[in-house]
């Protein structure tokens, strides 16, 4: 079969490894002249010596389930070799509130619960108990839904669908996260802020968001964080080299414009038949992928088709905005992922629903410097800065940068005591705006849409039309959602639709 998929992100790259190595002819049509799409990496030289480097990863900096890129690894049956190495992170996170109070999140489970214990003050065990609920909700429900289509009948139809209803009243799918969080915990603060972080996880809001998501810790705690050697944008090359391996062709500098398909007859529905390039270049195949989001999908590529308004209307998921630091000193109290605590958290949820930027936001600092020195020059270290954004509705984006750059390096100024703002050497910042442009995403959502409400999971688009035989979809817009693992197992559900059916 020959198959055309439009766009090189994660999802792309991987949904073209596993049909090629079924013996498909693949070709990637990539707008950017980079694979990767939003885990891509780039390096700003130092303001004080032009010869020297900082490198950063573009988007994602945590890397969980690493088993499913090494699935891709087995599946083109090409050994990972010298091309792809992690590492587990014995420290998953610091974390750092406004009255001081530092925190470790150890892997170990029992170190995590003795430092909860002294740092919080805390029975220790009540995090472990969360943990294992966590693992419990995993296994009821989460691999399921994650690894299925949940638009197909076999899914629903088979005995763990079964279970899961049985024990629906354990999953606190009715109770928002932060009342799940709120119960487990006790109702310190601290705790309860550091289980509702994982909302931000896939662009969510712990205080609408349902209680199902207190699984996503699972991930971090119960199986572990992890660094690709070299950094993030390892994972991409990683994958982009077996795509090649596995004869995939790649059109890079060539966004598509169009997706055409045949109208129906007596014998046959709407069937896709190929796309047409930007230059006006038709491409004829069997079957198209897009990996595009799937909102631009409709609106650019498939005009004609009736917009499906109740799916690709509901509520975006947030935002980020980003600054990228060189920065001329190293800190010895930061790790490669570090939190600095909002003073309300509430609060800055409050304000991202009203699109705009709480005062005193909670900033995330990733550095891979201390891992890979190479990746900043010595003494130096390169910081991700990042904080949650509302998605782009056309705000005074200009003006919301000034006033949270200043906010931020006053707020890290105060915590590590030390001015940073003499500190910093080089400079990027993507906000909403950019990463929409980037990467063609509806509104620089990063995990398309929300999943602030219950029936979110059961509303994001199927990874196949309903409409157009043969045209499918895969990549963070899609089911079963953003992030790296998820758009992953996104192109493992969609391959394996195509791969059944052909
Ligand atoms: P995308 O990365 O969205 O790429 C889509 C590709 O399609 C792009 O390359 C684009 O150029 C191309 N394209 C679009 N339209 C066309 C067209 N018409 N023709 C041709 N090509 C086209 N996830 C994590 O797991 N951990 C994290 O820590 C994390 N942090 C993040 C931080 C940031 C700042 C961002 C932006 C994202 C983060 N994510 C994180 C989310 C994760 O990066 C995404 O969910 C994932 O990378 C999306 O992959 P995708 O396959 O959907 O495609």
């Amino acid at each position: 079969m020959k198959i055309a998929i439009i766009g090189a992100g994660i999802a792309g790259l991987a949904a073209s490894v596993r049909l090629a190595s079924r013996g498909h002819d693949v070709t990637v049509f990539e707008a950017n002249s980079y694979p990767g799409g939003k885990l891509s990496e780039f390096s700003l030289p130092s303001l004080k010596n032009k010869n020297q480097f900082y490198r950063f990863d573009a988007g994602p900096s945590l890397f969980t389930m690493p088993q499913y890129v090494e699935e891709l690894f087995d599946i083109a049956e090409i050994p990972p070799g010298d091309y792809f190495s992690y590492r587990k992170q014995e420290i998953v996170c610091q974390y750092f509130w406004e009255d001081g109070t530092a925190l470790t999140a150890f892997s170990d489970p029992e170190k995590l619960e003795k430092e909860v214990q002294q740092k919080l003050g805390v029975n220790g065990h009540l995090i472990i108990d969360a943990l294992q609920k966590a693992r419990r909700k995993y296994d009821i429900a989460g691999k399921l839904f994650l690894e299925n289509s949940l638009h197909k009948t076999k899914t629903w139809l088979s005995w763990r669908v079964l279970q899961a209803f049985i024990r629906v009243l354990t999953l606190d799918i009715f109770k928002t996260m932060n009342q799940t969080h709120e119960r487990a915990f006790n109702k310190n603060p601290k705790l309860v802020q550091f289980f509702n972080r994982f909302a931000t996880y896939n662009g969510s809001d712990p205080y609408k968001a349902s209680g199902m998501l207190s699984v996503i810790p699972h991930f971090e705690h119960g199986i572990g964080t992890f660094y690709p050697e070299g950094g993030m944008s390892r994972i991409t090359k990683a994958i982009f080299h077996l795509a090649e391996k596995k004869g995939v062709k790649f059109r890079f500098n060539t966004p598509i414009d169009a997706i055409s398909y045949s109208l129906p007859n007596t014998e046959t529905k709407t069937t896709v038949n190929g796309v047409t390039t930007a230059s006006g270049e038709k491409f004829s195949c069997d079957v198209v992928v897009s990996n595009m989001d799937v909102y631009f999908t409709y609106k650019k590529l498939l005009p004609q088709l009736p917009f499906p308004e109740k799916t690709l209307n509901q509520e975006r998921s947030t935002s980020a905005l980003i600054f990228y630091w060189g920065i001329r000193k190293t800190f010895k109290a930061l790790d490669l992922h570090n939190i600095f605590f909002s003073d309300n958290y509430q609060k800055e949820f409050e304000h991202l629903a009203q699109g705009t930027l709480y005062r005193d936001p909670t900033v995330y600092i990733n550095i891979t410097s201390g891992l890979t020195p190479t990746d900043a020059p010595e003494n130096c270290e390169n910081w991700f800065v990042m904080v949650n954004a509302p998605h782009n509705t056309h705000q005074n984006w200009e003006d919301l940068i000034q006033t949270t750059r200043k906010n931020i390096i006053s707020k890290l100024s105060r915590l590590l005591k030390t001015d940073i703002s003499v500190l910093i050497d080089a400079e990027e910042i993507l906000s909403p705006v950019g990463i929409e442009a980037k990467t063609q995403s509806f509104t620089g959502s990063l995990y398309g849409t929300s999943s602030n409400s219950m029936m979110s999971a059961f509303l994001r688009h199927a990874n196949f039309s309903s409409e157009i035989k043969n045209l499918y979809f895969c990549g963070g817009s899609v089911h079963p959602g953003g992030g790296i693992p998820l758009c992953l197992l996104s192109a493992k559900i969609t391959s394996e639709i195509i791969n059944d059916k052909l």
